[in-house]
């Protein structure tokens, strides 16, 4: 049996970006939460998509477009597997979990939303999961309310559950924080909103590399992520919704595809999902998420959850040890996100003598500014870790940070 440190080897064979210098040093990449590293499957999919098939879907007027769309088709059974949706019906191809959220908002959200409702977001979303709903409450008169955040980074439920009342028409949170690693707890949020007859969105963005998600198993609404940080190529994303919602949700952009019928005297709409999908989509984006996703599906996804485990635990161990460090967010469940400031040391500095030795990291506020506001602080340093970093990056990014200490303080 090979260990996991073998394993993890293994698969750092497959990505090929891992293997480069960066500012004369070996890379070493914790900037998983901003966009993972590519296999090359995936890679070697889309470009072998461009090299042959690369045809239009859904004309059927030549073979080569038969295939794309019975490739762009099988990739929505893939995803729909992928997350236990029941019919391929309920996934809608989006540019990102951006635009999954925007087209809630601008769809969903219209049609139900009005004067004097309320939308609940917590206090630790993402911005992509504020601005839509700020929009929405000019346009409609709702109001947005936010779930508070406890100190270390969880959701504050007993707080949640003071503000739940019949005018909470949707919730809207997260399910793993970019900024803090939380990871929130969607079958008790998901309760709550059934006694209220409130709608559940929830971000996936930073769950699906981390762990298995059951769209049924959760019972959520909506469900939505982004290709690119699942393996996956970037401009694709996947918006999950129940059937019954989507069927009943007015189109969101209008063009080709997503019409039955069109005349000057008015047009009729298109079944799901191709209501959704106005225009041309992207179909090498289909292909590449479907592949990434079969690639992760291959591997040991427990053994690499124990990976990520110890990961996290380990960077947590050595911030103890080393000392000066501020970790924001720690919440019990936490997902491989380590969010911290070098006490006496600005983040941005931090990250730029990381960078120097070849560490990628991300600094600043993270797209989630009125967390950083809530937790007082100008942004954090965040590393991210994936399925492919090692004991050895994470050791690594101590002794960088050791020697920004020297520098900085
Ligand atoms: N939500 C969360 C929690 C995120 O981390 C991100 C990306 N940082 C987004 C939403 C937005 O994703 P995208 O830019 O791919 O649309």
């Amino acid at each position: 049996m090979t260990n996991t440190a073998d394993y993890i080897q293994q698969i750092r064979n497959d990505f090929p970006a891992l293997h480069q210098e960066v500012n004369g040093k070996p890379l070493i990449y914790l900037d998983n939460g901003a966009t993972t590293h590519k296999p090359n499957a995936v890679i070697e999919a889309e470009a072998e998509f461009y090299r042959t098939v690369n045809s239009n879907v859904h004309r059927g007027a030549h073979k080569l477009s038969d295939l794309a769309t019975e490739q762009f088709e099988n990739a929505r059974r893939t995803v729909q597997e992928f997350i236990g949706a029941i019919k391929p019906e309920e996934i809608v191809w989006t540019r990102g979990t951006t635009e999954g959220i925007n087209l809630v908002a601008a769809t969903w959200g219209r049609k139900n939303l009005s004067k004097g409702d309320r939308i609940l977001v917590s206090g630790m979303e993402h911005h992509s999961n504020i601005v839509p709903w700020q929009m929405l409450c000019e346009q409609t008169g709702a109001e947005l309310v936010v779930i508070p955040v406890l100190d270390n980074g969880e959701l504050d439920l007993n707080g949640f559950a003071e503000l739940m009342e019949p005018r909470v028409k949707l919730i809207a949170v997260t399910h793993v924080s970019n900024a803090l690693g939380t990871v929130n707890p969607i079958p008790d949020i998901v309760r709550m909103a059934r006694i209220n007859e409130s709608v559940v969105l929830v971000d996936g963005a930073q769950a699906v590399a981390h762990f298995d998600v059951d769209v049924l198993q959760l019972d959520v609404d909506f469900y939505v992520f982004s290709s690119h940080k699942l393996f996956g190529p970037t401009g694709m994303g996947v918006l999950y919704g129940k059937e019954e919602l989507l069927n009943e949700m007015p189109p969101y952009q209008g063009g080709g595809e997503m019409i039955e019928h069109c005349s000057f005297d008015g047009t009729t709409y298109n079944v799901l999902p191709y209501k959704f999908e106005a225009g041309t989509p992207n179909i090498a984006g289909a292909i590449g998420l479907a592949t990434a996703i079969k690639y992760l599906k291959g591997l040991d996804r427990k053994l690499l959850v124990k990976h990520e485990e110890s990961l996290i635990q380990h960077a947590h161990q050595l911030a103890a040890e080393l000392g000066g460090i501020r970790i924001i967010g720690e919440a019990p469940k936490k997902a491989s996100v380590f969010s911290f400031l070098l006490e006496g040391a600005h983040p941005a500095d931090v990250g730029t003598l990381l960078d120097q030795q070849g560490i990628a990291v991300r600094t600043g506020h993270h797209c989630t500014m009125p967390l950083m506001a809530r937790f007082d602080v100008p942004g954090t340093v965040r590393a991210s870790m994936s399925i492919y970093n090692t004991l050895d990056e994470v050791d690594a990014l101590f002794k960088g940070l050791e020697k920004a200490k020297m520098f900085l303080l």
